[in-house]
């Protein structure tokens, strides 16, 4: 498997093409930003946390039934062998608590327990902010058909408990997560997409309730590269890996 362009430059990650239609190399960058771009800075060494912890979450999946674009981890600790795909230009965000934006929507505390797991579907569109779509509107966009919108949700049901669980294992709690999905080039399949990690979940420490995720950097706590250090080093013992 052999390098090739650079075909995407994103805020936290750039993609490669390799001499495999069906593959490319995800590198993940040590910049964080957060509010849709608008507040940005440098962290030495979060690439590096981000890539290590997304491909434990990702394996994780794949190992249990989920299919992921993950494939494996490369000599380069800030690169991952990824499937290629054709992005769904939508997210599902699965909470076990009310935290963040959604807090703020619905004027509940951050951290509000709810009776019930929320699954929010959101169009993956920065100019727009990212806003809540409904099934009917993401299908009449023609950004996904019904059929495949029941597959996301299933799939987004099945990776929330997983990782809940494993999470839970490592004494941390997930609060949320985002999940992304594309169409996969080899087979065709819906399958999710993009980087799973404290950069796209709340993850809060079970005992102390510390956040160990990117609000660490959206609400000016510090020590962000030390919190997602917890988290890949938890998750290790409890996997028992190394
Ligand atoms: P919120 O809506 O509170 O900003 O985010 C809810 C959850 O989804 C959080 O775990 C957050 O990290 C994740 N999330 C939602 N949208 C994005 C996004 O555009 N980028 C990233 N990195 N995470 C997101």
């Amino acid at each position: 498997m052999v390098k090739d362009k650079l075909i995407f430059n994103g805020n936290e990650k750039q993609v490669f093409s390799t001499d495999d239609p069906c593959q490319v190399i995800f590198r993940y960058k040590d910049v964080t930003t957060a509010f849709h771009g608008v507040k940005r800075a440098r962290f030495a060494g979060k690439g590096a946390l981000t890539s290590q912890i997304s491909a434990i979450l990702l394996g994780y999946l794949n190992d249990n039934g989920v299919e992921t674009h993950f494939i494996r981890t490369l000599g380069d600790e800030r690169e991952q062998l990824c499937r290629m795909i054709e992005i769904i230009p939508l997210e599902v965000v699965f909470h076990n608590r009310i935290s963040g934006s959604l807090a703020s929507k619905l004027g509940v505390e951050d951290g509000f327990k709810p009776s019930n797991t929320i699954l929010d579907l959101c169009y993956n569109n920065d100019e727009l902010g990212d806003p809540l779509i409904n099934r009917d509107q993401a299908v009449a966009l023609r950004l996904a058909t019904y059929q495949e919108l029941d597959g996301m949700y299933d799939i987004v049901r099945r990776s929330g408990q997983l990782l809940t669980d494993l999470l839970d294992r490592a004494g941390i709690e997930l609060v949320d997560a985002k999940f992304e999905f594309g169409r996969a080039a080899d087979t065709g399949a819906i399958i999710i997409s993009d980087e799973i990690s404290p950069d796209t979940c709340r993850m809060w420490d079970k005992e102390t309730g510390e956040r160990l995720d990117k609000d660490r950097f959206r609400l000016d706590l510090g020590d962000l590269v030390p919190s997602y250090g917890i988290v890949l080093e938890k998750l290790k013992t409890a996997l028992d890996l190394e």
